[in-house]
This record gives C-alpha cells, sequence and structure tokens, in this order.
C-alpha cells in the first residue's frame, strides 16, 4: 500500500527560529525518519515576495534556509526537499485554485489581517492570496497530513476546502489535507508573550537556531516573566522551552519548585539558556558546514526538484484535461 503523504515548507523570510522548530521542524524531522510517510519539504520562496525583503537579501536568505533545514536533519535520501520556484507547476496551479476560491473566503484569514497590519505600506494582492498558493503547494503532491504550528491551521482547513471546491466543481481529484499538530504548536514571543515567536516583531522577540550562546543568554535574560506564581504566559513559555530542551531531570526540578512557588526566574532563564544552547551547538557547525559546501548544496536542491517535479507535471497534466484547457 502507497504510504501517507506528507507537505509542508517554510518561507525563507529570516534564519529560523525555536518558534518554527518546535511547532513544524522538529516534527518533519520525526515524520520523516518514522518511514511512515513519503514527505515532501519546501523553502517556499515566492511566498516571500509577499512581504518587503529586497531580492539581494532573498536570494542569499533562501540559500540560509536550506542550509539550516539540512543541518536540523532533512534528508534528501528521505524526503523530497526543494526550493518552490525550480517547480513551477505550484504558481499554475494557485491561479486554477484562484478560479474557484470566493474572495469572501479569503478575506476571513487572520494571518492576512496580522500580515497586512505588520506591512500597512505593502499590502498586494499576493499577501491576500498567498493562502491559495499554499493550497497549491500541498495539493500539487496530493498531500493529506500537514505538519504546521497552530497559526497555519486556518490555511490547512482552506486547503480542505478548495479541495471540496475544486472536486464538486469538476471531478473528484484532490484528497482532504488534515493538519499535524505538536505538542508545543504555538511558541511565544520572548518580549510579548501574548503574541506568537515571530521573526516579523524584530529579532528581540526570538531564538534563532544559529545564535550564538552568549546572545540566547542575552535574549532570555530580557525575556518578559511576570511576576506571578509560574502561570504567566511568559513563565509558561520559558518552561515549555525548558521541557522541550533540558534533560527531564532538570525539568522536573522547575516544574516541583512551581509547585510550590519558589521558582527564581533567574535561575529559570539561566537553565533555559544554557539548555537551549547546548541542543543546537552540533546544529551550527552542521549549518556552516552546508553554507561553505555551497556547489553541493545548490545540487542537493537542484535534484530534489527534480524528484518533486515527477510528481508535480503528472498532478498539472491531470489537472489541465480535468478543467478543460487542453
Ligand atoms: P509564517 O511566518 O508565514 O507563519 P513560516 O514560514 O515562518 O511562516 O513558518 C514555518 C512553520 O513554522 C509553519 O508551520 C508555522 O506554523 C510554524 N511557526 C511559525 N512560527 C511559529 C510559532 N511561534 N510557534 C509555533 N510554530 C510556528
Amino acid at each position: 500500500m502507497a504510504k501517507d503523504r506528507i507537505f509542508s515548507a517554510v518561507q525563507p523570510t529570516g534564519d529560523l527560529h525555536v518558534g518554527n522548530y518546535l511547532g513544524a521542524i522538529k516534527n518533519w524531522v520525526k515524520l520523516q525518519n518514522s518511514g511512515k510517510y513519503d514527505c515532501f519539504f519546501c523553502v517556499v520562496d515566492y511566498h516571500s515576495l509577499t512581504g518587503d525583503m529586497d531580492a539581494k537579501k532573498r536570494h542569499s536568505q533562501v540559500f540560509k534556509t536550506v542550509a539550516e533545514l539540512l543541518a536540523l536533519g532533512i534528508d534528501p535520501e528521505k524526503s523530497t526537499f526543494f526550493i518552490q520556484s525550480e517547480v513551477p507547476e505550484h504558481t499554475e496551479l494557485a491561479w486554477i485554485f484562484n478560479t474557484v476560491t470566493p474572495m469572501s473566503e479569503l478575506l476571513r484569514m487572520t494571518q492576512f489581517k496580522d500580515k497586512s497590519g505588520d506591512q500597512k505600506k505593502n499590502i498586494n494582492v499576493g499577501l491576500f492570496d498567498y493562502p491559495v498558493l499554499q493550497s497549491a503547494d500541498i495539493l500539487l503532491y496530493k498531500a493529506t497530513h500537514v505538519p504546521v504550528g497552530q497559526d497555519q491551521v486556518q490555511h490547512v482547513e482552506l486547503t480542505r476546502d478548495i479541495a471540496r471546491w475544486f472536486n464538486n466543481r469538476y471531478e473528484d481529484f484532490f484528497p482532504e489535507a488534515k493538519a499535524k499538530l505538536t505538542e508545543f504548536p504555538k511558541v511565544m514571543s520572548l518580549l510579548n508573550p501574548e503574541k506568537k515567536m515571530s521573526k516579523s516583531y524584530g529579532d528581540a522577540h526570538v531564538i534563532n537556531l544559529s545564535d550564538s550562546p552568549e546572545i540566547i543568554e542575552k535574549k532570555i535574560k530580557k525575556a518578559v516573566t511576570d511576576s506571578g506564581k509560574g502561570k504567566a504566559p511568559g513563565a509558561e513559555n520559558l518552561m515549555m522551552l525548558l521541557k522541550s530542551f533540558a534533560d527531564k531531570g532538570t525539568f522536573k526540578q522547575f516544574v516541583e519548585a512551581g509547585k510550590k512557588g519558589e521558582v527564581r526566574y533567574g535561575d529559570l532563564k539561566k537553565a533555559v539558556s544554557d539548555s537551549i544552547s547546548l541542543y543546537f551547538n552540533d546544529f551550527r557547525e552542521k549549518r556552516e558546514g552546508f553554507l561553505v559546501d555551497e556547489v553541493k548544496t545548490r545540487k542537493i536542491m537542484s535534484t530534489g526538484a527534480e524528484k518533486a517535479r515527477l510528481v508535480a507535471i503528472e498532478t498539472m497534466d491531470r489537472v489541465r484535461k480535468i478543467v478543460g484547457v487542453r
């Protein structure tokens, strides 16, 4: 029997951070290594055109994101790993999906509301339409499972709707995809723990996986904790980070102290930064390796795109016939 298919992606809008890792990428590696799924992972550079980044920066950021994902354990022998713009069928399918998607449904997307608030001077049509391109990314491979963070669940639901709208209008062709969440699907910002950790709020809000131990310590020292008894969102976020990155004994020690109301935030912060630094030690080294060996890294990506295109071409051949353009 064919394995269930997974698709997920990340935008090359900045260095990967702990939110991306705990919400999605850690899960990608786990699902890939389970051997139970046929995995497709992608760096979605066309999506990043909806933001303000300049072309030169984008070009280098795509490469950095690729190097970081490889260093985290995305294995091109086990997964199909590629860059979106190297498979032009993504944008072609997005156009077809545009024509079955009601505008009123896109207006409901909370990410559009958030993102247009963040870039008030550049509310472009692409920003409005990006969930449709995202649906095309997923359905081009007829993926049924989409490992993402909480913020993307609404878009995966839209993907299901788009499959249904297409199937009802033409014929039953696309499967219905489901989001797959992790234990911590929403990592909060260090400085504003009411909001998700996101690179769009600024560097001090996020811990990048490539941050040096000194920077991690500095950022976590400034994290908002609140003065409650470990129940406040900032402190909860730090406990969640500790659970994810520290050894079980250390975590348990802080849980016990929390029950007695004896957690000293200075100690908690030190434990969190030490554990994160240690956890990504190996990653930092591997990342350098992939960045330095640019020719090899780029070859991995072109091979990945060739593999992805085999599936993409087959889907689009069928879709063009189904909608009556060929
Ligand atoms: P965007 O910035 O448009 O949300 P990204 O490309 O940065 O998208 O996100 C890549 C993945 O990381 C997505 O699956 C997203 O849900 C997840 N993610 C991003 N931020 C967080 C966060 N703070 N907590 C958990 N998951 C997150």
